[in-house]
């Protein structure tokens, strides 16, 4: 520690550094704040590790980590190759929207559009107004509701419905959905009583029916999406319950997650649709926008005309509600439905292409890999619905292979490369399935691929 103070004095000044050659180009191309704001960041690391004795890195290697930091923060978001096989890769943006729905959000965010306001009378209106009429046809439902998120309608409808009051729900149903969000926390947080109800592998409806008193205010069930309870475990089907809620005179909410309208072929039996719940007697079913809907980010409730109702009034509903840009991209999307062009939709088009299909494509990337590589193979794969939809069930598909010493580094060039792709990883290689890449991807994807495996940067 003695020698701590001479190694502080060597660390350079962020305004000595802001006044270098590369600081001062920095700061003209990507804005002196961020620059500022990253050389802060790096010195507070560089004067931590004096603390514990290191020797500060030179002015320039400083420089350089600040401003990749800046670099990457200005840059903002950009466009990857998908090569995981997660359909609805969460990391990732979950769906990827069909062309015109994406034109649809642009131009909704580019122009003044009639939001709120009724064209025929000049009249205030609501932004939701259209994509509701639609849900409630394509459902059958006798309301509908959007907000922002598929955990922001939840929330609403647990605030609204049963603040102060008990909500049974499964021990089996108790689940963490990812990024923090679980069940327990969600309801605590909208001001409702958690009641559980069974246990983690069984949950019979005398459990319900037990649990059930003056102070229930709902019954909740839960799509477990991101994983499943297999071999000795069961929970009433929703028709039983909802059955023993209306006889209790309470709602029945059920969490679907993840978002299908209605059964289709090639859907396992097991992923419940919002048509299916509520003809099981869903009193109001939650889903998002942007897993097997294949649409934006979104929340979106459907049942019930007068529980809608005490939602929509409820203030929580104004704090959560829908950008313009979503608005339009939903209005879209569920248009496709409504004309039955669903299956045109990217992540259903993803999920139902045919194995010989997804083969080719595979067989595409090698041949274009193979002029320069060797040891670049098509192999049978799994690919995975992901976003909480479908747990534990695959979908066969196909990847390419490629076998490199070290896999993990060569990833981590591939991330940061242009394009960006994101792959598997493998002991001996790095895997791409294609599933998840569209054709037009294919030749930029192997060009990233070489470019990585040379360790260059791909020229612009
Ligand atoms: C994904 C999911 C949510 C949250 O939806 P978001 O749109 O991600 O906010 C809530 N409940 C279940 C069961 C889910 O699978």
């Amino acid at each position: 520690m003695a020698e701590a103070p001479g190694l502080r004095r060597r660390i350079p000044s962020v305004d000595a550094l802001l006044r270098s050659e590369p600081g001062r180009r920095a700061s003209a191309s990507l804005g002196r704040p961020l620059v500022k704001h990253a050389l802060q960041g790096v010195l507070e690391e560089v004067r931590a590790m004096a603390v514990r004795g290191a020797a500060p890195p030179e002015d320039d290697v400083i420089l350089a980590r600040a401003i990749g930091m800046a670099d990457r923060a200005a840059t903002g978001l950009v466009p990857v190759i998908n090569a995981t096989g997660v359909v609805l890769h969460t990391g990732l943006g979950r769906a990827p929207l069909p062309d015109a729905a994406a034109a649809a959000a642009a131009r909704a965010g580019r122009s003044y559009g009639d939001l709120e306001v009724d064209r025929e009378t000049g009249r205030r209106g609501k932004r939701t107004t259209r994509a509701e009429s639609m849900l409630t046809a394509l459902t059958g439902a006798e309301a509908a509701l959007v907000v922002n998120n598929g955990a922001a309608a939840l929330m609403l409808a647990l605030a609204a419905l049963a603040r102060r009051k008990d909500v049974l729900v499964s021990r089996g149903e108790l689940i963490e959905i990812g990024g923090e969000f679980r069940i327990p926390d969600i309801l605590a947080a909208s001001g409702a009583r958690l009641v559980e109800v069974g246990t983690t592998n069984k949950t019979r409806l005398s459990d319900y029916r037990a649990a059930l008193s003056s102070t229930t205010g709902l019954v909740l069930k839960v799509h477990p999406s991101n994983y499943r309870v297999v071999g000795f475990a069961a929970t009433p089907p929703a028709a039983d319950l909802a059955a023993v809620a209306h006889t209790a005179g309470v709602p029945f909410l059920y969490d679907l997650g993840s978002g299908l309208l209605e059964r289709f072929h090639g859907v396992p039996e097991d992923e419940p649709a919002a048509t299916t719940a509520l003809a099981d007697g869903a009193d109001l079913v939650c889903f998002s926008g942007d897993k097997l809907l294949g649409g934006p980010q979104a929340g979106i409730l459907v049942g019930k005309g007068d529980l809608v109702e005490r939602l929509r009034r409820n203030p929580i509903a104004r704090a959560v509600r829908v950008d313009k840009m979503q608005v339009a991209a939903l209005e879209s999307v569920l248009a496709a439905y409504a004309t039955g062009k669903q299956g045109d939709l990217p992540v259903w088009r993803m999920l139902r292409e045919s194995g010989d299909d997804v083969k080719r494509r595979a067989q595409r990337l090698a041949a274009t890999l193979d002029g320069d590589l060797s040891g670049a193979h098509v192999r049978p794969s799994e690919a995975v619905v992901g976003g909480g939809s479908m747990p534990g069930y695959g979908i066969p598909s196909w990847a390419v292979e490629v076998e490199c010493p070290e896999p993990p580094s060569l990833a981590a060039r591939l991330r940061t490369g242009r394009p960006s792709v994101f792959c598997r990883v493998k002991e001996k290689a790095v895997v791409f399935d294609v599933r998840t890449v569209r054709d037009d991807e294919i030749p930029h994807l192997a060009r990233a691929v070489w470019y990585a495996l040379e360790g260059d940067d791909v020229p612009d």
